[in-house]
């Protein structure tokens, strides 16, 4: 089971970069399990991990193996922890997302998929240091009651309930931020209320949820 998990690590990792949303080392993934989670190695080229590479950590943050877990084992941890729901998080570096970012801006209600990530906006995290406790405290905080923030001068991170889930959510997050980007550049986009965003975030509570075959 464990190895099977590694591999969908790895080929979500590699399949990010091809998506355009991350490059070379940056951004890492973590996926809860049984006492823990695993999450990718700090620092390695996504096109040569082994399943071996893949750090197994428990949720106090020791982890076995030889092999150092990224830098942001924190957020990975920390959000594990505080949403119950939340069974994959994925942190990535993509380019509208992260250029909002360096403005420290985050996403509004200019288009109803914001509202995929839960809530009336997508927030930006302030700033810290990559890899401290400052820098988790600050995305937890900036995903409440969502499932999306950008974090200043640095990225994204996002969560779902297992690694399609987020990587789908990640790559939504990342076209809302070039969509938002664009209509900048030619004027102001029009927001939608928050009446309105209410009304979208619980349309995606069923969004896609097919029924079971026969069942109709
Ligand atoms: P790691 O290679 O240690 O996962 O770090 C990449 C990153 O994006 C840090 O924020
Ligand atoms: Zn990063």
């Amino acid at each position: 089971m464990s190895a099977v998990l590694r591999r969908a690590i790895i080929a979500a990792a590699r399949r990010m970069n091809e998506l355009g949303i991350n490059q070379g080392t940056s951004g890492n993934i973590g996926v809860r399990r049984r006492g823990g989670f695993l999450v990718t190695p700090s620092g390695m080229e996504y096109e040569h991990l082994k399943p071996s590479d893949i750090v197994a950590m428990d949720m106090d943050g020791n982890a076995s193996g030889w092999r150092k877990p990224s830098s942001e084992w924190r957020i990975h941890r920390d959000i594990l922890a505080a949403r119950p729901e939340a069974g994959a998080v994925i942190h990535a570096h993509p380019p509208y997302a992260t250029t909002l970012a360096c403005l420290g801006r985050g996403i509004p209600s200019f288009h109803y998929m914001v509202a995929m990530a839960g809530g009336d906006s997508i927030r930006c995290a302030p700033y810290a240091t990559f890899g401290t406790e400052a820098l988790s405290k600050a995305a937890l905080a900036a995903l409440r009651g969502r499932r999306a923030c950008l974090m200043a001068n640095h990225g994204m991170v996002v969560f779902g309930r297992d690694l399609a889930h987020a990587l789908r959510i990640a790559l939504e997050v990342e076209t809302l931020a070039g969509q938002y980007w664009r209509a900048l550049q030619i004027g102001r986009p029009k927001l939608l209320s928050k009446a309105e965003m209410k009304r979208n975030v619980e349309k995606f509570k069923t969004y896609g949820v097919q029924p079971k075959r026969g069942r109709r």
